[in-house]
């Protein structure tokens, strides 16, 4: 018996039935109680049509788009009940949420993602295909329109459960190095916790060691998860929180000019920026330094102070060392210049084995750096959910705690992960995720360069992002 979080009153409608849709949708079986002949997808690819139908789920072929998204959604969510789950490309996330809230349909997803184009649109600059820009919409509009239904952004792995995880860390480095380790009651609360710990920044810090059977082919993208989504986020600006201790600044970066201000962006596209990181699986690796949500969220809620030089704010970045065939793929598309034809996500058929080892490393305290997250294998990922590989439970399951608090709290407008119950949320996922572990390391960014070649290492804080940026 799985435990239930509750009932969805109307039409559950999935927006997209890709990697992550397809896992999402057992889970939601498995964990809800609603009515089952009011299930549906929305999702342009006919692929999986038999399948939906002979599950009992009504199959909308057609994809969603900015001249159809009112109509099509109204169909469903008029009545005012339901729950849309949106886990497509392409799609505007702050669209779908603003109809949404106006219906009084609660609402999730897993990225702040545009309609179509935008990703590789030549007329925007660089500053306006940053997350930063596309965060920046969706807060605008909770400012503009505080309270109201619960619309949760931003929900899967990272950004989403790896924000959970960060408060669940910094509880645990306190409790060792002898601090009070009972949970702050609000944002301010938080942020000065980590400041008082002594955390500089944050590494959103992964490595995907899933190996499929077959080599890759010749011009096809692999990789464990959407190839267009990463192939969308690894073409935007890196992008990364900006944190107080910094005393060097990226000659090729730019600071923001509008809104929180928490991240710049470099002139360097993510993935052909390389960060020296570290998981406890790995050990010491390279990560590219990908944009994603979650850099700017956490340097923004852990700021102590306002302006534009706050008191305390940490730096955060992914560190994303992806599984080995999709780091080949993207060296086969930027020689090639162009993007594959044939994309290919690896199910957990075909993946004989390795992890997705995602995390938290906060570094630069009293104990140096703590590596705290969730080791999923393959192995165990089959044992606990249909339908998907390591990397995607570790999404779908956050999915799962994202709606399992939204049903709790119906009434609590536009929320990050950030700044929902952690507790709640990791106990939701926690069956779903393998070992969770912490791991103190004594490695710094500047403890295994090669001396070969002369850097620029500032050698009296291991921790400045100049040792960081791989050269
Ligand atoms: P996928 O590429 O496997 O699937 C995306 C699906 O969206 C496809 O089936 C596609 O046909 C469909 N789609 C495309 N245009 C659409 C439209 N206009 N209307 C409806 N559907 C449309 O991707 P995935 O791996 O399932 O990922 C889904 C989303 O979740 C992506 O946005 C991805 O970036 C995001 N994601 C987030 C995390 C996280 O940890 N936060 C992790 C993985 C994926």
């Amino acid at each position: 018996t799985y435990p239930n979080y509750g009932r969805i009153d109307g039409p559950i409608v999935i927006i997209g039935f890709g990697s992550i849709g397809q896992g999402t949708l057992p889970l939601i079986e498995r964990h809800f109680t609603f009515d089952a002949d009011d299930v549906h997808v929305i999702e342009p690819s006919d692929e999986h049509k038999t399948f939906l139908e002979q599950r009992g789920v009504h199959f909308v072929h057609t994809e969603l788009t900015r001249d159809n998204y009112r109509a099509l959604l109204g169909q469903f969510f008029a009545g005012g009940k339901g729950f849309c789950v949106n886990l497509s490309v392409d799609t505007s996330s702050l669209d779908i949420m603003k109809l949404c809230r106006e219906f009084g349909v609660p609402y999730i997803d897993t990225v702040v993602e545009p309609w179509a184009g935008h990703y590789f649109d030549l007329s925007l600059t660089d500053a306006d295909r940053t997350n930063y820009a596309l965060r920046e919409t969706v807060r605008r509009e909770k400012a503009a329109n505080p309270g109201g239904t619960t619309a949760v952004s931003c929900c899967g792995a990272n950004p989403g459960m790896v924000s959970w995880l960060l408060k669940e860390a910094l509880l645990v480095l306190a409790r060792d190095t002898g601090q009070d380790a009972t949970p702050p009651k609000d944002r301010a609360g938080w942020a000065k916790l980590m400041q008082s710990l002594g955390v500089k920044g944050v590494h959103i810090a992964e490595r995907d060691t899933q190996a499929g059977r077959d080599a890759k082919p010749l011009h096809t993208f692999v990789n464990t998860w959407s190839v267009e989504g990463f192939i969308s986020e690894s073409f935007q600006p890196a992008e990364l929180g900006w944190g107080s201790h910094e005393k060097w600044f990226p000659p090729n970066g730019h600071r923001q000019e509008k809104g929180c201000k928490a991240a710049i962006y470099l002139d360097t596209p993510g993935l052909l920026t390389k960060v020296h990181t570290w998981t406890p699986e790995a050990g010491p690796q390279y990560g590219f330094l990908v944009t994603h949500n979650e850099a700017i969220s956490i340097s923004d809620y852990y700021t102590v102070g306002e302006g534009d030089t706050p008191e305390f704010r940490p730096t955060c970045h992914y560190a994303y060392h992806p599984c080995g065939q999709a780091v080949l793929s993207l060296h086969e598309m930027l020689g090639a210049g162009k993007v594959q034809e044939a994309q290919k996500i690896l199910d957990e058929n075909e993946i004989l084995w390795g992890e997705d080892c995602l995390g938290v490393l906060l570094y630069g305290h009293e104990r140096n750096a703590l590596w705290y997250g969730s080791r999923l294998s393959i192995q165990e990922c089959r044992d606990l959910a249909p339908f998907q590989n390591a990397t995607g439970l570790q999404v779908t399951s956050a999915v799962l705690a994202g709606m399992a608090w939204a049903l709790r709290h119906p009434t609590s407008g536009i929320v990050e992960t950030d700044e929902m119950d952690h507790a709640f949320c990791l106990d939701v996922m926690r069956p779903y995720l393998g070992r969770i572990e912490g791991h103190y390391t004594d490695w710094t960014p500047i403890s295994t360069r090669w001396a070969q070649f002369a850097e620029e290492i500032d050698e009296s804080d291991p921790w400045q992002f100049q040792n960081v940026l791989a050269t």
